[in-house]
């Protein structure tokens, strides 16, 4: 057991720091990383994923690479042109309704999104839930114009019932993020049928096998996005996309970017638009490198301890 700390790039999610624990297993390595204010109940999923992924290992996958997007954070149009170029996705994720700013930024980025990506690209928008009701519907219509057309929206309002109402307002097809954080909550996104496509995320869903169960049940479309882990996190998220039945969306896994450093020998970076399927290599000196303090370790071991205790033998 190996725990990580790895400075962000930038804030993102509240956090400046990223910490989770290595598992070394008969498979490989997997990774546990539930965000620090995360009980032990909620963590135990994400536990099921590692040992999963150093146990067991994964399903066959259909394809070799998996497409993803870049994410362009709420930042003005210039830079947000930049990120899309350097970025190299053919399907741009735009932040929007950022707290402080206005409608008519949003507008402005969405067209430099678009200019920057050419017409061929996709682009959609995620709100983390920002808006409601009314104001969701009045943003969509004018984001979609400023795109020339969206491909989604992400989590246009923070409740399933409200997602429900504003999917029966819009044309723009609708994402479920937030609404999914356990397993029970995409078939309750299901039941309202408050999502055209569900956003899965194999730690806090259970792994890949838990993963692939919910999108069969569901019927959904599915995008797979990370929840900020390290390569070998990444991994299992892409393990995911390349055994889903059906993939017709980019996936959200382009991350390992907004963290400083990692703990493998090639990171799970984007080229041309896609991330390679497999394994990637941990490197025994990143492992050191970024080797969490003592009493960061002792913190991860009792909450591994918590979680452990409840699980079956
Ligand atoms: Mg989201």
């Amino acid at each position: 057991m190996h725990v990580f700390s790895i400075p962000m790039r930038t804030r993102f999610r509240g956090i400046t720091v990223r910490e989770g624990v290595l598992l070394r297993g008969d498979a490989g390595w997997g990774e546990w990383s539930p965000f620090l204010e995360y009980d032990a109940d909620v963590s135990r999923p994400w536990l099921a994923c590692a040992r999963e992924a150093a146990d067991v290992g994964w399903p066959e996958p259909l394809r070799d690479a998996v497409p993803v997007n870049v994410t362009v954070p709420a930042t003005d149009p210039e830079r947000a042109h930049a990120i899309v170029r350097a970025g190299g996705c053919r399907t741009a994720k735009v932040k929007v309704a950022e707290p402080g700013q206005s409608l008519a930024d949003d507008v402005a980025r969405l067209e430099a999104v678009r200019d920057a990506l050419g017409p061929g690209g996709l682009v959609r928008v995620d709100a983390n839930g920002a808006w409601d009701v009314d104001g969701a519907v009045r943003a969509i219509a004018a984001l979609d114009r400023a795109a020339g057309g969206l491909e989604y929206v992400e989590q246009p309002v923070a409740s399933v019932e409200d997602l429900a109402v504003v999917r029966r307002r819009v044309d723009v097809p609708i994402a479920a993020d937030e609404s999914i954080r356990r397993a029970e909550d995409p078939y309750r996104v299901r039941d309202l049928e408050a999502a055209d496509i569900a956003v899965l995320k194999v730690q806090p869903l259970g792994g890949v096998r838990a993963c692939l169960r919910i999108a069969e049940d569901i019927g959904l479309p599915v995008v797979v996005s990370s929840a900020l882990e390290t390569s070998v996190g990444i991994a299992a998220g892409v393990a995911l996309a390349a055994a889903l039945p059906e993939l017709h969306h980019a996936c959200g896994l382009a991350t390992v970017q907004l963290l400083t450093d990692d703990v493998v020998t090639d990171r799970l970076l984007p080229v041309d638009g896609t991330l390679p399927v497999g394994r990637p290599r941990v490197d025994p000196a990143s492992l050191d490198r970024l080797a969490a303090t003592p009493d960061r370790e002792a913190h991860w071991r009792a909450r591994m301890d918590a979680v452990r205790k409840d699980l079956p033998a």
